[in-house]
C-alpha cells in the first residue's frame, strides 16, 4: 500500500513519555465526536460561537500551530452528509488502501440515521484533528466540518445563508451537497452566502474563498455525464455556462461563482440503493450498499482528503494555524450577531481586524522566543547595554515580520497594529528587562557590601 503516513500514530510527536502521551491520544479518539461550535437560534436568528468547545478543538498542543485544512460538507438536512462524513472520518483513520472498511461494519461518527437526529442549523467539527504529513515534508492538521440547514422559508434562508457563508469563509474546501441536480435555487443560494467575498476580494485582488466541490448525489443521467468527477466538470461546466440569451440575473449568478471560488468542481455520485436510502434498520455497512456508489465514493473521498490533494486555508493571501482560525472565527461570528444580515463591508472589517491580530500575535511570539534565547530564565544575566541591543534588534525583524504579513485594511489601518505590535513588544522587553536585573545578585542587594565585593571580582 501507498504510504499513507497519517491518523492517530502521526498526530504522535516523539517525546520520552511516548507511552503516557499514545494512551492519551487512544483515549481522546475514543470518545472523538461531532462538537456543536456553531449554533443558529431558530426563534431569535441570532448565532451562537462555542468558543470554548472550538478552543478545546484548535488549541490542543499538537496541533495549535500547525497549518489548517478545513474540510467542510455543507447542504439541507437528510441528503447524506453525514453518510459521506463517515466515510472520510474512516479514510482519516485508516492507513491503508482498504480504507473503506469490511463488509459488515456499521458506520460510525457522525450520526447519519435518518429520523434520529435533531435538525439544528449550526456547523459541527469533528473533536479529533488529524496530522498529516504532505508529500512535500509538511505537517498539516485536517478538521472535519458538517454545516447544515434548510432554506425552506424566508427566515430560514437567512440563518442558513450566514452558516453557510460562515463556513465557506472559514474552510478551504466546501463540499456542496445537492441531490439529483443543481436547481437555479441552489445557486442563488450560494451567491446569497458567496455575496460577502465580492469586496473582500476588491480589497485584496485576491479570490476571497478556496475550493468548491457540488456534490450530486443520486445522480440519474450517467448517460449524459459519466459518474465521478470528469462526468461532474462536465456538467457543471453545463450548467454554470453564461449564454448571451440568458437573463441578466442569472448570467450574474455565474458570475459571480466564478470569481468567488479558486477552484470549482462537481462530482457526481450515483444512489446509493434501496437498503441504504429507504430501510430503517440500515447500519451503514457496505455490504448493503449499491457497487456503483461503493466505486464512486472510493474515488471521492480521496480527492478530498489524499495528503497530496490537501490545501492549507488561506486568509487573505496568508496561511492559517489552528490558532490563527480560532480568531477568525470569532471576528466573523461577532458581526452576524446583530439584527440584519451583515453588510459585506463589516464582514471585510472582521477579516482584516483579525488578519492584523494574528500578524501581531505572530510577530510577538517571534520577538518572545528570540529574546528567550538570550536572556530566558535558564540564562545567566547579560549586560544591560548588550541586551538592549538584542532588543532592538529582535524589535525591528519582529516588526518587518509584521510588515511583511500580507495583510487586509489599508496602511492607516495596519498602521494602528503597527503601533500597538511595537508597544507591547517594548513592555515585553521592560519585563524580560527586570527578570534579567533579578538576576544580578549586586543589583539584588545593593550595599557597600556588594560594591566593595564588585571590585574584587
Ligand atoms: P444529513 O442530514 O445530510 O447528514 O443526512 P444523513 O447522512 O443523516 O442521511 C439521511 C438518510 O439518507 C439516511 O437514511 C441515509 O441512509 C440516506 N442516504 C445517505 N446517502 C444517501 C444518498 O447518496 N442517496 C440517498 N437517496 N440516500 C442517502
Ligand atoms: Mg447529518
Amino acid at each position: 500500500t501507498k504510504a499513507l503516513n497519517f491518523g492517530k500514530n502521526a498526530s504522535i510527536t516523539p517525546s520520552p513519555d511516548e507511552g503516557i502521551h499514545e494512551e492519551e491520544v487512544w483515549i481522546e479518539e475514543a470518545k472523538a465526536k461531532p462538537i456543536q461550535v456553531v449554533l443558529a437560534n431558530g426563534d431569535e436568528h441570532s448565532f451562537e460561537l462555542d468558543a470554548a468547545a472550538l478552543e478545546k478543538i484548535l488549541l490542543q498542543d499538537h496541533v495549535k500551530d500547525l497549518n489548517v485544512v478545513v474540510v467542510s460538507v455543507a447542504g439541507a438536512f437528510r441528503k447524506g452528509k453525514s453518510f459521506l462524513l463517515d466515510f472520510m472520518l474512516r479514510y482519516m483513520h485508516s492507513q491503508s488502501d482498504s480504507w473503506i472498511g469490511g463488509d459488515d461494519e456499521p458506520l460510525t461518527g457522525f450520526t447519519w440515521r435518518g429520523g434520529c437526529e435533531r435538525e439544528t442549523t449550526g456547523i459541527q467539527i469533528w473533536s479529533e484533528v488529524f496530522v498529516i504529513d504532505k508529500p512535500d515534508g509538511s505537517k498539516v492538521a485536517v478538521l472535519l466540518v458538517d454545516t447544515q440547514g434548510a432554506f425552506d422559508s424566508q427566515s430560514t434562508i437567512k440563518d442558513c445563508a450566514t452558516v453557510f457563508a460562515l463556513s465557506t469563509m472559514t474552510s478551504s474546501m466546501q463540499v456542496y451537497n445537492l441531490t439529483q441536480n443543481i436547481q437555479e435555487d441552489d445557486l442563488q443560494h450560494l451567491q446569497l452566502f458567496t455575496e460577502y467575498g465580492r469586496l473582500a476580494m476588491e480589497e485584496i485582488y485576491l479570490k476571497p474563498f478556496q475550493s468548491l466541490m457540488f456534490l450530486i448525489r443520486d445522480w440519474s443521467y450517467p448517460y449524459e455525464h459519466h459518474y465521478g468527477l470528469e462526468g461532474g466538470n462536465a456538467f457543471l461546466d453545463k450548467r454554470l455556462q453564461v449564454k448571451c440569451n440568458q437573463h441578466e440575473e442569472l448570467q450574474n449568478v455565474r458570475k459571480h461563482i466564478h470569481s468567488c471560488f479558486s477552484n470549482i468542481d462537481c462530482f457526481l455520485l450515483p444512489h446509493p440503493g434501496l437498503k441504504v436510502a429507504t430501510n430503517p434498520y440500515f447500519d451503514g455497512r457496505l455490504r448493503d450498499i449499491d457497487g456503483d456508489f461503493k466505486r464512486e465514493l472510493t474515488k471521492l473521498v480521496p480527492l478530498l482528503l489524499a495528503p497530496e490533494r490537501l490545501v492549507v486555508k488561506e486568509i487573505g493571501g496568508n496561511k492559517v494555524t489552528c490558532r490563527d482560525l480560532l480568531e477568525y472565527f470569532k471576528a466573523y461570528i461577532k458581526i452576524y450577531q446583530g439584527e440584519e444580515l451583515p453588510h459585506p463591508k463589516s464582514m471585510l472589517q472582521a477579516t482584516a481586524e483579525a488578519n492584523n491580530l494574528t500578524a501581531v500575535a505572530g510577530a510577538k511570539d517571534m520577538y518572545g522566543k528570540s529574546m528567550e534565547l538570550v536572556c530566558g530564565g535558564d540564562k545567566p544575566y547579560i549586560a544591560p547595554a548588550d541586551l538592549e541591543r538584542s532588543h532592538e534588534e529582535f524589535r525591528d525583524h519582529s516588526v518587518a515580520h509584521f510588515r511583511s504579513v500580507k495583510k487586509m485594511g489599508g496602511d492607516e489601518f495596519c498602521q494602528r497594529y503597527q503601533n500597538q505590535l511595537e508597544s507591547e513588544l517594548n513592555e515585553a522587553y521592560a519585563n524580560f528587562s527586570k527578570h534579567n536585573d533579578g538576576k544580578n545578585i549586586f543589583y539584588a542587594a545593593r550595599t557597600p557590601a556588594t560594591l566593595f565585593a564588585v571590585m574584587f571580582v
